[in-house]
């Protein structure tokens, strides 16, 4: 009895269930920030792109060309918040946030820059869709300014307003513009078929839209956050650190 006692003491010293979360970003942080793969990755979506963006310019179009990308996670790295938050036991939660928004402090994603700048070298415009806030526009502009981001300007850079799906700002753009490519890392930055769903519906939906994938949506690993978080939750925003860890527990797959 007692080796099994001092075992599960061992266990409970080096799994604290309420702090799967926080000790899990805090990992997917260093790999985003360490592992060479995640930059070999970064780079191997913007060769896509590129390669994409050629077979595409070879054909003719009657509307002016454009590309949507999302912004966090896809062109700017943010791993320095995410690493703060994470070192001090905390999450994401907006206050911070913005005050991390408003130190301009972001590195660039491997491969997005250059990408971005022989897109618009060919004539094609660029439009940032994100979920950052009216009050993050100074500071996300300031961003893409010191990097030289092309199309850095009010018309090109679409801030959430009232709703956080992505869909009806892609519409407006697609009104007077063929939209070439999507590129994002979170799946709502291409389809609202992944708005809100679940993360059954957004398997499903991924493999509905399999084609797509590589040809005109492009996307950029995350594994720190994104709504395949969310969804694991349901979007409560309500669950405690205790009931997140249950629920992933349970989901796992083990053997
Ligand atoms: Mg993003």
């Amino acid at each position: 009895m007692a080796c099994a006692s001092q075992h599960q003491q061992s266990v409970a010293s080096t799994v604290n269930e309420s702090e799967l979360i926080i000790n899990g970003k805090l990992f997917t942080t260093f790999y985003q920030q360490h592992a060479a793969e995640y930059k070999a990755l970064c780079f191997q979506a913007y060769t896509l792109a590129k390669v994409r963006l050629d077979q595409i310019l070879e054909q003719p179009s009657t509307l002016p060309l454009a590309i949507i990308t999302d912004i966090d996670e896809t062109i700017l790295d943010n791993s320095p918040y995410a690493a703060h938050r994470s070192l001090r036991g905390k999450d994401y939660e907006p206050v911070s946030w913005r005050e991390w928004v408003a130190k301009s402090q972001c590195d660039t994603l491997a491969g997005a820059l250059s990408f971005f700048k022989y897109a618009h070298g060919k004539g094609v415009e660029i439009f940032y869709i994100t979920n950052r806030n009216e009050d993050e526009r100074e500071g996300t502009l300031r961003d893409l300014t010191q990097y030289g981001f092309p199309n850095a300007d009010k018309e090109h850079l679409i801030l959430r307003q009232s709703v956080s799906s992505k869909e009806s700002r892609r519409q407006s753009i697609a009104a007077s513009h063929h939209i070439i490519l999507l590129i994002g890392d979170n799946l709502a930055d291409f389809s609202d078929l992944f708005d809100k769903k679940s993360s059954v519906e957004r398997s499903q939906a991924v493999t509905q839209l399999a084609a797509e994938f590589g040809k005109r949506f492009i996307v950029i690993p995350n594994p720190v956050y994104g709504d395949w978080e969310g969804a694991i939750f349901n979007y409560n925003h309500k669950f405690t650190p205790a009931q997140k860890d249950s629920v992933i527990r349970k989901s796992l797959k083990g053997y």
